[in-house]
């Protein structure tokens, strides 16, 4: 927030009406496109135009006016693209506002860490599950970019889903929304009856104050992004960051969950790895107040 206490900074606002109308044209397509292939350097006005391939210099001069001041700037090595520009450009490539792709169920190498079932991995309507055949229990389900799927082989994909997670899940508990980038707020919220994960007595949420946008997933996930975790499980053979998450959960216990307060919600989450355990405290904010290791 800018209530001048500290460092004055000034936000400048477009209605999105007038904004993504300025895109609906192929010659400005074209211009961020070409800006895109090489986003990090500025092109001269011909330059631009040789690759957008638009013989009228003064109609592309036109459409290159129009997008100067929201989608590219010019500076005294000529056009490039501004951070909005860029996030069309990415969009495009992600295929979030063009492409549409299903990929029938993938069986994944690795068992259910709840009930040893077969896993599985599919893709439709631009939302990716990793889920159990057998149990309902072990179910993710999560956005992925349409656009990003031709980037894998079949059996890439499993593993590509799972990282996608992740990298949504740590930017969430960083703070920032998955879709808006606005700001996000944890709540750790206690399960009486319904037990959404895995059967454990709480689940945590967070939603962005903006655009609305949400990621629920068990209270184990906040403990295991926490580095003290992490140092964890790497000092007992797994790498998180190279291992899929069903690999690591099949091959430790299946971490505890335990209410320690109900007001204000307070869990701790308790990790096995060979004959070490680690106890995650988990606040009523979804934030990780302390870890420990504890003697057998
Ligand atoms: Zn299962
Ligand atoms: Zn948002």
């Amino acid at each position: 927030m800018n209530d001048g206490s500290s460092g004055e900074f000034a936000v400048e606002r477009r209605s999105p009406e007038e904004t993504f109308a300025l895109l609906g044209d192929d010659t400005r397509i074209g211009i961020l496109r070409a800006l895109g292939e090489t986003p990090d350097d500025a092109r001269s006005f011909s330059d631009l135009r040789e690759r957008v391939g638009t013989e009228d210099s003064g109609r592309f001069n036109y459409h290159l006016r129009k997008l100067v001041g929201s989608f590219v700037r010019k500076t005294d090595d000529g056009y490039e693209l501004t951070y909005a520009g860029r996030q069309i450009v990415g969009a495009m490539y992600a295929g979030t506002y063009t492409a549409n792709a299903s990929v029938d169920a993938i069986a994944v190498p690795g068992e259910c860490p709840l009930c040893d079932g077969p896993l599985e991995a599919a893709y439709a309507e631009e939302t990716a599950t990793l889920s159990c055949r057998e149990c309902e229990e072990w179910f993710n389900e999560f956005s992925f970019p349409p656009g990003s799927l031709d980037q894998f082989d079949a059996d890439e994909l499993p593993l590509a889903f799972d990282r996608w997670m992740s990298h949504v899940v740590d930017g969430v508990l960083d703070g920032f929304c998955h879709i808006c980038a606005g700001r996000t707020t944890g709540l750790l919220v206690l399960d009486d009856d319904d037990r959404p994960f895995a059967t454990y007595p709480a689940h945590v949420e967070f939603t962005c104050g903006r655009c609305g946008g949400s990621v629920r997933t068990a209270p184990v996930t906040p403990a295991f992004m926490h580095p003290g975790t992490r140092g964890f499980l790497f000092e007992h053979g797994f790498d998180v960051s190279e291992l899929p998450s069903w690999a690591v959960w099949s091959a430790i216990d299946l971490p505890e969950v335990a209410v320690v307060s109900r007001d204000p919600p307070r869990v701790e989450v308790t990790v096995t790895a060979g004959d070490e355990r680690l106890v995650a405290t988990v606040d009523a904010d979804a934030s990780v107040s302390d870890v420990h290791r504890v003697g057998q």
